[in-house]
């Protein structure tokens, strides 16, 4: 089953760049727990050993790179380039694979220590662990709490937080809230859309925005300049769209919560008034509009 997919990952120029960009510059290393969510898994996988490539290619990191590395990765034979289901982990003694996994319905313990203890020993490689699910055809799913469930998660929680050097997890789910919140807030996590007609692109800013109404008074400082120097490091106004876009996605999912709701489309018009005011007014000191923006979204 071919998961590496070139053509899949096509569709997402952004999150390669970011990940390119990431992977290639020493001081802005990417995190070692991502966590991916969107509803198309394939293309989650396509984009997981895409990234498993660029930490492992001893050449130049381009796509049709012929190193080693990049040839295993794309056959799916790399040593420590993984895809982890609950059918792939063979218990005990048993080498049949049909017979010890048939009917295995998680990712377990067992499966957990085997896992860590591996781990303990040291790699030449980037060892990349892509957790997941599959059917027996080799069909990709999502990770959920029954496939993936809290016991097991526990038991590679400190794993997850402190991995051995030149380790990264990274989890294919459809929504994160599939995941144990002890898991998602340890990673970083990227939605990934699944086609060109799915809008509610808010990478960027998630990990700044998330949860924002949630913020004490004396929390807005630190929200402004997570806002600023993320506004500072990108083109301002695709941050403010992706801001809507997250606001708009919440707003989707928390309809019947009314003060939500009207707060929510109160922010929607202050992001809008602050990319007005920076389009009609490039001269307009950026720094102004933030702190002018995070004050009416956080003091209110
Ligand atoms: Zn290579």
């Amino acid at each position: 089953m071919p998961y590496y997919n070139s053509e899949l990952l096509e569709k997402y120029p952004k999150l390669l760049d970011y990940f390119t960009k990431g992977i290639s510059d020493d001081n802005k290393n990417i995190s070692h727990c991502l966590l991916f969510w969107g509803r198309d898994i394939s293309s989650q996988c396509a984009l997981a050993l895409e990234i498993a490539r660029l930490l492992n290619c001893t050449k130049d990191k381009t796509p049709n790179c012929d190193c080693l590395n990049c040839k295993w990765i794309k056959e799916q034979t790399h040593p420590a380039v993984k895809i982890y289901t609950r059918l792939d982990f063979k218990e005990g003694s048993s080498t049949d694979d049909d017979e010890s996994t048939k009917g295995k319905k998680n990712i377990n313990i067992n499966q957990a220590k085997a896992i860590i203890n591996e781990l303990s020993v040291t790699s030449d490689y980037h060892r990349v662990y892509i957790f997941c699910d599959r059917d027996e055809d080799g069909n990709l799913l999502p990770l959920n709490q029954i496939n993936f469930p809290e016991a097991t998660s526990n038991a590679l929680l400190k794993t997850f937080e402190e991995p051995p050097q030149n380790t990264t997890f990274i989890f294919l789910t459809n929504d994160k809230t599939d995941i144990i919140s002890t898991v998602v807030s340890r990673a970083q996590a990227f939605f990934v859309p699944a086609s060109d007609n799915e809008q509610e692109d808010y990478n960027l800013v998630e990990n700044i925005i998330s949860d924002y109404w949630m913020l004490e008074r004396n929390q807005v400082l630190e929200f402004e300049n997570n806002l600023y120097k993320l506004i500072s490091e990108n083109e301002p106004k695709e941050i403010f769209t992706q801001i809507q876009n997250y606001i708009l996605a919440t707003i989707k999912a928390n309809s019947e919560n009314k003060p939500l709701f009207y707060r929510l489309k109160q922010d929607m018009e202050f992001v809008e008034d602050a990319k007005r005011q920076i389009s009609l007014t490039p001269s307009m000191n950026i720094q102004n509009v933030v702190e002018n923006l995070a004050f009416k979204m956080i003091l209110k």
